[in-house]
């Protein structure tokens, strides 16, 4: 008997990159030496889980039935009027969003996914993009399309997503869009202020042919260098265009298992912005029907009550400065040892370009580095790396790609 649709039958049952962490943790757990750089949370140097405090104030603040009742099918109103501020506030598009609330960014990107793509349509990304992208459209019968993300000199490569998206606009007559940034996972890239008004033309010529939606994946928002710099690129966008952000507390809040992230949308055309609002209650209701109230409440409390938020700021500043000591120390050691990789400021991440990823991969883990191999480069997540073993995975980088 086959119970499984024939598009379920062969799916692989466990993620990749949780499987290498899995395996990580039991080789250290018996004793072993390990570095491992395949996870995308944020631990201390002493390697336990890094938690704000302020958060877990937050949440231990929320009444008995706040935490026990439904949340609204779209999300709550004071939680998504404060994830607008916070994102948005103080730009013209604060004033053009509507937003739903989403478990997680990756909600966010599902419901994108769903709403402004038929099935059988591709979104369109970078070559360097987070992987659960293509789970997300195959599960829901689309698919993605890539361009190289880099050109030759290691910019954006912004003649590559032109053509991409003229050959899929004129195949499917409507576009998608996914761009992580600022600090791209898996490269750690943020795109520079003359890349993004780059991209944004192109969007541009492409929005006079056929609609474009733009969705801004900012999980790493909180932690690059300038984390609104985007937002003055989009604000003109929003004429001709409908920009999404997929935004999510699991990084900005350290909450990965709360699951609170929204989607936020931004057009200037009022009738569109509502019926677009509309559409995703819609999805809200025929996926998860409404989100963990007690994390709305929470996060909407963090991001708006002046003494929790002043807590919260200071808590994430530490965290970023933790990351970043460990980010100069990748660039120090890394430029040292002639490694090859993508300009890299901030972020969970950076990507190493090899040769041959597998071998390297391999070689890697025979001397107890993990990394998350991927086309031509290795994934390391810095994020998960104490400073003090950030020189020795660097020679172990350089010694195996
Ligand atoms: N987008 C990117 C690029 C990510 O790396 C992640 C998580 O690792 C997400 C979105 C979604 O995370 P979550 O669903 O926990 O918010």
């Amino acid at each position: 008997m086959k119970y499984l649709t024939a598009r379920n039958a062969d799916r692989a049952g466990d993620d990749p990159i949780f499987a290498l962490n899995r395996e990580a943790a039991r080789r250290r757990a018996a004793g072993e030496r390990i570095i491992n750089a395949t996870l995308g949370a944020l631990f201390e140097d002493d390697g336990r889980l890094a938690v704000m405090p302020s958060v877990i104030e937050a949440l231990r603040s929320v009444e008995p039935e706040r935490v026990a009742g439904y949340a609204p099918i779209a999300g709550a109103p004071d939680f998504l009027e404060a994830v607008i501020g916070d994102l948005l506030g103080g730009t013209p598009l604060a004033a053009q969003a509507v937003a739903v609330a989403t478990p997680g960014g990756t909600g966010a990107l599902r419901h994108a996914v769903s709403t402004f793509l038929d099935r059988g349509q591709h979104l369109v990304t970078p070559s360097f993009h987070w992987g659960p992208y293509g789970t997300i459209c195959d599960e829901q019968e689309r698919a993605v399309t890539t361009f190289e993300m880099f050109d030759s000199n290691g910019h954006f490569n912004a003649d590559a997503l032109a053509s991409v998206l003229a050959s899929t606009a004129a195949r499917q007559g409507r576009l998608l869009l996914f761009l992580n940034d600022p600090c791209n996972n898996p490269t750690g890239y943020s795109m520079s202020d003359a890349e993004w008004a780059e991209v944004a033309s192109v969007l541009v010529d492409a929005g006079a042919r056929v609609p474009v939606v733009l969705l801004c994946d900012v999980a790493y928002m909180a932690f690059a260098r300038e984390p609104r710099a985007l937002l003055k690129h989009l604000a003109p966008l929003a004429e001709t265009a409908l920009v999404l952000f997929a935004w999510t507390a699991s990084k900005t809040f350290t909450q990965y298992g709360l699951r609170v992230g929204a989607l936020v949308a931004c057009t200037a055309d009022d009738a569109e912005r509502s019926q677009v609002q509309r559409a995703l209650s819609f999805a809200c209701r025929g996926t998860w029907s409404n989100c963990n109230a007690a994390g709305q409440a929470a996060i909407e409390r963090c991001i708006t009550d002046p003494a929790l938020r002043a807590k919260t700021d200071a808590e994430r500043s530490r965290l970023t400065g933790l990351l970043d000591a460990r980010v100069r120390a990748f660039n120090a050691a890394a430029q040292a040892a002639g490694l090859r990789y993508p300009r890299y400021d901030g972020g969970f991440f950076v990507t190493v370009f090899a040769g041959d990823a597998a071998a390297a991969h391999e070689k890697l883990k025979a001397r107890g580095v993990y990394t998350v191999p991927q086309a031509g480069a290795l994934r390391i997540a810095l994020c998960s790396v104490a400073e003090a073993d950030v020189p020795s995975l660097v020679q172990a980088l350089a010694e195996s790609v």
